[in-house]
């Protein structure tokens, strides 16, 4: 751990300059902090215990029936039970379970029960200190709309809108007519970009502002569908700044976090500090943040969020997020400090143990400092979220020593990440002294990671990393929009990855099923026996998607291979003589062998699903995905053939509402079914124009993936002439 972390200063001494100081005689209560219940799940309730196990707070985690197996649930001092899944949001039920166990505290990591101002209140009534703000900050952030009237009250700008209580649909575009096109339309609960629509044009207006009310209305409760509109501010960045507030009235900005790389208004990466920020501006923003929390009264952590127009160099107040928040750990790397910690005293009554003073000195020394957050989720197919088992996730331990890596998760091999919450498997931190040094760092560290079983976007974000409009700092929220031929440039693969995953394969198939006169596995006959695997390319990011390529492994002596790889339309390439070895660890067969010129070394990870095996390699820090391919024979002997006109389950989802009726006439492209997965929605629709046979589920169904949803019609034959 870093010198500079945790420096306690005495308590008196901890004046700070820029606070407003606690006058008069009501002096906040102290109560030192002895148990907690950990009210959340995955990485974040680990990262909790982790601190509170620091500090001799005895820390209870909790987990539903889904979690039960979970990493979470064997961490903390006990663990209970809370039942189905979404009881990580049945407050009462929390409530009652510390208090049969006599614990003095609440911390609600984030997401959940984090910033539910009822509950806060309930913890408070039942005597439970609520690690977090006060419940009227809480409500007055919570709320976007009011929290607007109250920034502005403060003299903290905001971006120019109507966040009244007027919703008629034709007084708001009327609203945004005055605002002036392109506007955005939010949800005044919003979070987690739901309810959110961008209306470029009048005449989108209308239907975009019923769309976004409906959708709001379903993730928000009542009340969800009243609409703030706002200017859309065409290239912003969002930058955020971390505060906390004490119950003495001190109030510390602990520096910024840019966050501008974004998919569909959610955080990717976030770092600190800022890339190309006036040094001015980055001033104010403290301030501002500062000014943002003293107006409700703040306590705890918080985050003020701003957008920061690039055109103008101006920046307005977007919400201040009432908890701890994922990319907390950023700050962390960047001022030296444990937050949580910070949240406990703070929540104790103790007064903040740095001034904004010394917090700056911190930030001076420690450079520049990254998060990327790791999900399951397919970045080359729109990011379409993924769930299922962790088959083999290495998350390379080889960086546990450097303190300028840092890997919180919550899932490890043979975890399952459910369809029932957020895709969100890890999040990687990464400190360099300079910006370009954590860049770098960052990709280093990902080239070493290995995640099999669900999609994820590692090799997006290492592709991220290598992006030079990235690299130098020219971050918007657009990004990905506007970068995104760079981003998914497809790439070839090159024959020597093939003759590895054959070399892998064929060593684990000779092991489980041994020749006659072969000992097990490359044994020491000088016999030469030959076999041919055949591979379909179904990576993502391959320029040779669907392409088939066969290889043939011949033994030549004790472990000398000649590999052989045929590809469509190019010379077979033989690589002869290769030295080659292999070792399984469990699922995994580390693969190396000496190709003329250079050593290489891969993982094969052969994985059965199904019908299929699919193959996962990864060579050189990049990961390829592979199907092998049944024999000819296999293939006909099980009479595989192309399954009727359907459409399947792309993810395990549960069904929202089919858009069509059996019987109706569709053309290829027209919602059929929409479905949610992982907190997201996501239409799906025809592959092609033709008549719904069959809707084989309705509203409310649960479907593992592959599942048939939609039936059509089969083509009226077309008689011979
Ligand atoms: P930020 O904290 O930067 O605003 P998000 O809004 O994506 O980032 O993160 C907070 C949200 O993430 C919560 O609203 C919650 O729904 C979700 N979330 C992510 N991971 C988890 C998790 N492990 N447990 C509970 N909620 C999570
Ligand atoms: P949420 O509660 O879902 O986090 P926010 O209001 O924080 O919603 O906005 C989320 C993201 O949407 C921002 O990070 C930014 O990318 C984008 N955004 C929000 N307001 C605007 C705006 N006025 N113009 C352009 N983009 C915006
Ligand atoms: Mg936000």
């Amino acid at each position: 751990m870093r010198s500079i972390r945790n420096k306690r200063l005495p308590v008196r001494a901890r004046y700070l300059s820029t606070a407003t100081a606690a006058t008069g005689s009501a002096q906040p209560k102290q109560t030192p902090l002895n148990s907690v219940l950990i009210a959340n799940r995955g990485e974040i309730a680990i990262r909790i215990n982790k601190t509170a196990e620091r500090m001799g707070i005895r820390a209870t985690t909790v987990y539903t029936d889904v979690d039960a197996a979970s990493w979470h649930a064997s961490s903390g001092f006990q663990s209970l039970a809370l039942g189905p899944s979404n009881a990580y949001l049945d407050g009462d039920k929390i409530i009652s379970l510390a208090k049969k166990n006599g614990i003095q505290a609440l911390h609600p990591g984030y997401g959940f029960l984090s910033e539910n101002p009822k509950f806060a209140e309930k913890c408070e009534q039942e005597g439970i200190v609520f690690v977090g703000p006060p419940a009227s900050a809480m409500a007055d952030m919570g709320h976007k709309a009011r929290s607007k009237e109250i920034m502005t009250d403060a003299n903290v700008p905001c971006v120019p809108g109507y966040h009244g209580a007027q919703q008629g649909e034709q007084f708001l575009l009327e609203k945004a007519r005055e605002i002036e096109f392109p506007v955005l339309l939010k949800s005044v609960r919003g979070g987690g970009g739901k309810g959110m629509r961008i209306v470029m044009t009048e005449e989108e207006f209308i239907p975009q502002l019923n769309s976004a009310m409906a959708e709001a209305r379903a993730s928000f409760g009542e009340g969800g569908e009243v609409m703030l509109v706002e200017k859309y501010i065409v290239r912003p960045r969002h930058v955020e700044v971390q505060v906390f507030a004490d119950k003495w009235g001190n109030t510390v900005a602990l520096g910024e976090r840019d966050c501008s790389v974004q998919r569909r208004h959610q955080k990717i990466l976030e770092e600190s500090p800022a890339p190309e920020l006036d040094e001015e501006v980055r001033q104010d923003l403290w301030n501002k943040a500062r000014q943002a929390a003293s107006a409700v009264g703040y306590v705890g952590a918080g985050t003020v969020e701003f957008i920061l127009d690039k055109d103008t160099n101006k920046f307005y107040f977007m919400e201040m997020n009432t908890r701890l928040q994922v990319e907390h750990p950023v700050t962390e790397m960047v001022t030296g400090l444990d937050l949580v910690e910070w949240q406990f005293r703070v929540a104790a009554g103790e007064s903040l143990p740095l001034t904004q003073a010394e917090v700056e000195e911190n930030m001076r020394q420690l450079g520049a400092a990254i998060e990327a957050r790791i999900y399951a989720e397919n970045p080359e197919k729109g990011f379409l979220p993924d769930s299922g088992k962790l088959v083999h996730a290495y998350l390379s331990s080889s960086f546990e020593s450097d303190p300028d890596v840092r890997l919180d998760w919550g899932f490890k091999s043979g975890s399952t990440i459910s369809e029932a919450y957020d895709g969100m498997i890890a999040k990687l931190i990464v400190r360099g002294e300079t910006r370009e040094r954590a860049i770098a760092k960052m990709e280093s560290v990902l080239r070493k990671y290995q995640v099999v079983g669900v999609s994820t976007n590692v090799e997006f974000l290492k592709r991220l990393c290598q992006t030079p409009a990235f690299i130098e700092g020219d971050v918007e929220t657009g990004f990905i929009d506007k970068w995104r031929d760079a981003l998914f440039k497809p790439r070839h693969i090159k024959n020597e990855v093939f003759a590895q995953a054959a070399l892998g394969i064929v060593s684990k198939q000779l092991q489980s099923a041994p020749p006659q006169g072969l000992s097990l596995g490359f044994g020491s006959q000088s016999a030469t026996s030959e076999r041919k695997v055949a591979f379909k390319v179904m990576d993502g990011y391959s320029k040779e998607e669907g392409e088939v390529v066969e290889a043939s492994v011949a033994q030549t002596a004790p472990s000398i291979f000649t590999i052989t790889v045929t590809r469509k339309g190019a010379e077979p390439e033989a690589f002869s003589n290769i030295t080659s070895s292999h070792n399984n660890h469990g699922d995994v067969v580390s693969v190396e062998s000496f190709f003329l010129g250079e050593r290489i070394k891969s993982s094969v990870v052969p994985q059965s699903l199904e019908n299929d095996i699919k193959i996962t390699i990864f060579q050189h820090g990049i990961k390829t995905d592979l199907m092998l391919l049944p024999p000819k024979w296999y293939e006909k002997e099980l009479g595989l053939k192309e399954v009727s006109a359907s459409v399947a389950a792309p993810m395990p989802c549960k069904v929202l509402k089919n858009e069509v009726e059996e019987g109706q006439k569709v053309k290829k492209g027209a919602p059929l079914v929409v479905i949610e997965s992982m907190k997201m929605e996501t239409v799906i629709r025809s592959p092609q124009d033709g008549v719904i046979k069959k809707l084989a589920h309705k509203a409310g169904d649960i479907c593992k993936a592959g599942t048939v949803l939609v039936m059509f019609e089969e083509e009226p034959e077309t008689k011979e002439p």
